[in-house]
C-alpha cells in the first residue's frame, strides 16, 4: 500500500512519497532531490554547511556510530576504529583487496579469503554493507531533517564497473539503512543526466564521462540511444585521485624543509595538519598562482607552477587510461560528442585543460562536480516516480532469454525487447526414470538452437528425489530486475529443492556483436524452424522408443508374441528413421508404432487399475 507523507513544511499531504537520489561515494557521499517547485535538482544541506557528508564512520569505545566530518575528523587519531573507503570492500572477498591490503589503517579479516571481508573494530565485526549502511542511515536522516518528511525510497549510484555482487551489496547496504533502493544506477549514467543528456528520446550521443574524486578514477564511455544508457567500456585506476596531489604537496614540503618522510608516521598530529594544509593549497591553486600559509609557525608555500609538475604525471597517467578506454569501445576520439566532469579533483585547471586538449572539445563543468552524480540519480529518482513523463528512461532486454532443453533447443522464457523488470517461469520434468540432477544452461539469443546463441550461465539442479520420468516438476523462473541482472531459480515443486544463479545479462555484448544475433536469427529463420522441428520430431521418438522398451520388458507376460514381434519391427523402423534426418519420417514411424503398442497399453493399464482397486478394497 502506498504511504502517504506529511509535509511538515508545507503542512500539506504528500501523495507521491519523496525519492531521493544517493552518490554513495568513496571518499564523500550525499542526497539530492528534485525541489517540488523549481523543478530541478538540488544537493540537500544544512544551513551552512557542505551538502558532502565523508564516507567515514566512527565507533566508540562503547560502540556508538558516527557519520562524516565528525568521524574524519579522528581518522589519524583513532586508525583502527575509523573507517574509511569501504566502499573499495563492498561486495568483494579478502583475496580481491588483498594486494592492497597495506591500504587500509584498520583491520580487514584475512581469515577466510574466498568469502566476503569484514571489518573488525573491537570486538565487533562489521560488513561493508553495513558499513555503507551507517553512511546511507545518516543521509536518510540528513534529508528527512532537512525536507521534514519521511525519506524512505531512493536511487544509489554505484561505478559503471560494479559487478553484481557489488551492486547486490549496496542494495543490501540501502535496506539495513531502512530504505528501499528502487533502482542502482550507474555513475556515469546519473552524471549525464545532471547534463540533461539522454533526456529526449530520439537523442543520439557517445559520451565520454572523466571522474577524478579524492582517491579513484574513472573513465566510462557511454552511449546514449532511444532513452537507453549503454556503456561501452570503462577504465580507469582505482588508487588514483586528489589524495595522490595533497600527498605529493605533503612530499614537497617535506623535502623543501629537509625533513624527513618518517616523521609523519611519529607525529600523527602534525601528519594530519600538513596534509590539511596541502589540501588547502590545492583548492586555492584552483584559482590562484601561488599559496602561502604557515604551519606551526613555519611557512609553507607553493606556487601553481610547481603545483602543476607535481600533478602532471597524475593527468598523464588518466590520459593513457583514456586512451584504453577509447579503444575498448572500438571509437576514436572524434566519436565523442560531449565530455562530463566529475569528481572535486576536475577543479584543478590542468586537468580540465589537459582532458579538454585530449579530447579536442571544451568539456562540460557548469555543474558542480561533486554534486553531479547525486544529482543525476534525483533525475533519475524523478523519472521514477513519474513526475517526468516525457522522459521513458525504459530499459528493455535486447535479446531473448531462455534455457536449453532436449536435442539442444532454445526454449525462450523472456523474449526480446521485453521491458525490465520483468519475470517469467515454466516447468519441465525429468526423461529418465530416478534422475536426480537437472542441467540448466541460460542462453541470450534468437536462435533455435542453443548452440547458435550466447551461453551466459549452466547450473545443475541436484537432489531430485527418485521419481519415474516426467513425474518431478521443476520450475524454472527468470526474474530481471531494473538493474539488469537476471536472476534463474530451478526448484522441483514436489520436494521443493532448489538452486539458483545470477547472471549479468547485458555484460560484454558490443552493438556489433548484438546486430550480428538479431541478424543472424533473420537470415536463418528459415533454417532455424526446420531445424527445431526435426529436433523435436526425434526427441519425440527417442522418448517413445525407450518407454515402449520399458513397458514391454516390464510387462512382457501380459503380451502376445505377435504383438511382441510387431513392436520390435515398428520400434526398428523407428530406430532406422531416427537416422535419417526427414521430420516427416519419423512422425510417420512414431503413429505406426503407437498404433501397435496403444491397444496393449490401455488393456494392461485397465487391470492394473482394476487391481489396483480391488487391493483398496480388502
Ligand atoms: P570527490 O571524491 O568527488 O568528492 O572529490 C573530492 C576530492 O576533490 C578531494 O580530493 C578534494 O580535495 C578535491 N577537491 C575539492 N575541491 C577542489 C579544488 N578546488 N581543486 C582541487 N581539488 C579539489
Amino acid at each position: 500500500m502506498a504511504k502517504i507523507a506529511i509535509n511538515l513544511a508545507t503542512g500539506s499531504l504528500q501523495k507521491e512519497e519523496i525519492i531521493v537520489g544517493i552518490d554513495l561515494g568513496t571518499t564523500n557521499s550525499l542526497v539530492a532531490i528534485i525541489h517540488p517547485d523549481t523543478r530541478t535538482p538540488i544537493a540537500l544541506k544544512e544551513h551552512n554547511s557542505s551538502s558532502l557528508v565523508p564516507s567515514v564512520v566512527h565507533f566508540d569505545a562503547y560502540g556508538n556510530v558516527t557519520v562524516g566530518e565528525q568521524a574524519k575528523a579522528l581518522l589519524i587519531t583513532e586508525p583502527q576504529n575509523t573507517i574509511f573507503s569501504a566502499k573499495r570492500l563492498i561486495g568483494k572477498s579478502y583475496n580481491d583487496i588483498k594486494s592492497n591490503a597495506s591500504f587500509f589503517s584498520y583491520k580487514v579479516i584475512d581469515d577466510n579469503n574466498q568469502s566476503l571481508v569484514k571489518v573488525q573494530v573491537g570486538n565487533k565485526f562489521y560488513s561493508p554493507a553495513e558499513l555503507s549502511s551507517f553512511i546511507l542511515k545518516e543521509l536518510k536522516q540528513r534529508a528527512e531533517h532537512i525536507l521534514k518528511t519521511p525519506v524512505n525510497k531512493a536511487v544509489i549510484t554505484v561505478p559503471a564497473y560494479f559487478n553484481d555482487a557489488q551492486r547486490q551489496a549496496t542494495r543490501d547496504a540501502g535496506k539495513l539503512a531502512g530504505l528501499d533502493v528502487l533502482r542502482i544506477v550507474n555513475e556515469p549514467t546519473a552524471a549525464s543526466l545532471a547534463y540533461g543528456l539522454g533526456l529526449h528520446k530520439d537523442e543520439e550521443k557517445t559520451i565520454a564521462v572523466y571522474d577524478l574524486g579524492g582517491g579513484t578514477f574513472d573513465i566510462s564511455i557511454l552511449k546514449i540511444s532511444n532513452g537507453i544508457f549503454e556503456v561501452l567500456s570503462t577504465n580507469g585506476d582505482t588508487y588514483l585521485g586528489g589524495d595522490d596531489i595533497d600527498n605529493a604537496i605533503v612530499q614537497y614540503w617535506l623535502q623543501q624543509a629537509g625533513i624527513d618522510e618518517e616523521a609523519l608516521k611519529e607525529n600523527s598530529a602534525f601528519a594530519q595538519s600538513i596534509r590539511l594544509a596541502a589540501e588547502a593549497a590545492k583548492i586555492k591553486l584552483s584559482t590562484n598562482d601561488i599559496f602561502e600559509g604557515t604551519l606551526n609557525g613555519d611557512a609553507l608555500t607553493i606556487t601553481k607552477k610547481v603545483f602543476e609538475t607535481l600533478v602532471k604525471p597524475m593527468v598523464d597517467k588518466t590520459i593513457v587510461c583514456c586512451t584504453s578506454a577509447l579503444k575498448d569501445a572500438g571509437l576514436a576520439i572524434k566519436d565523442i560528442d560531449v565530455v562530463v566532469m566529475v569528481g572535486g579533483s576536475t577543479r584543478v585547471p590542468l586537468v580540465k585543460e589537459t582532458i579538454s586538449n585530449f579530447f579536442g572539445r571544451q568539456v562540460n563543468d557548469t555543474v558542480n562536480p561533486d554534486e553531479v552524480v547525486a544529482l543525476g540519480a534525483a533525475i533519475q529518482a524523478d523519472i521514477l516516480a513519474g513526475n517526468n513523463k516525457e522522459v521513458l528512461l525504459l530499459d528493455v532486454t535486447p535479446l531473448s532469454l531462455g534455457i536449453e532443453t532436449m536435442g539442444g533447443l532454445m526454449d525462450v522464457l523472456i523474449t526480446r525487447n521485453s521491458k525490465i523488470p520483468n519475470k517469467a517461469a515454466r516447468q519441465y520434468t525429468t526423461h529418465k526414470d530416478g534422475q536426480s540432477g537437472m542441467k540448466i544452461g541460460v542462453y541470450q539469443g534468437e536462435r533455435d538452437m542453443v548452440k547458435d546463441n550466447r551461453k551466459l550461465a549452466e547450473f545443475n539442479l541436484t537432489g531430485i528425489p527418485g521419481m519415474p520420468a516426467g513425474l518431478p516438476k521443476v520450475e524454472v523462473s527468470f526474474l530481471i530486475n531494473a538493474d539488469g541482472i537476471l536472476v534463474v531459480k530451478a526448484k522441483e515443486l514436489r520436494s521443493g529443492i532448489e538452486q539458483s544463479i545470477e547472471v549479468k545479462a547485458q555484460e560484454n555484448l558490443t552493438d556489433g556483436e548484438l546486430e550480428k544475433m538479431l541478424m543472424d536469427s533473420i537470415t536463418y529463420a528459415k533454417e532455424d524452424i526446420a531445424t527445431r522441428a526435426l529436433v523435436e520430431a526425434k526427441t519425440e521418438g527417442e522418448q517413445l522408443l525407450e518407454t515402449t522398451e520399458k513397458f514391454v520388458q516390464k510387462n512382457v507376460a501380459h503380451l502376445s508374441k505377435e504383438e511382441m514381434m510387431a513392436t520390435a519391427a515398428a520400434m526398428q523402423a523407428l530406430q532406422l528413421a531416427l537416422t535419417l534426418n526427414d521430420k516427416d519420417i519419423i512422425h510417420t514411424k512414431v503413429e505406426a508404432l503407437n498404433e501397435i503398442s496403444r491397444p496393449y497399453a490401455e488393456r494392461i493399464m485397465d487391470t492394473a487399475i482394476s487391481f489396483a482397486m480391488k487391493g483398496r478394497a480388502v
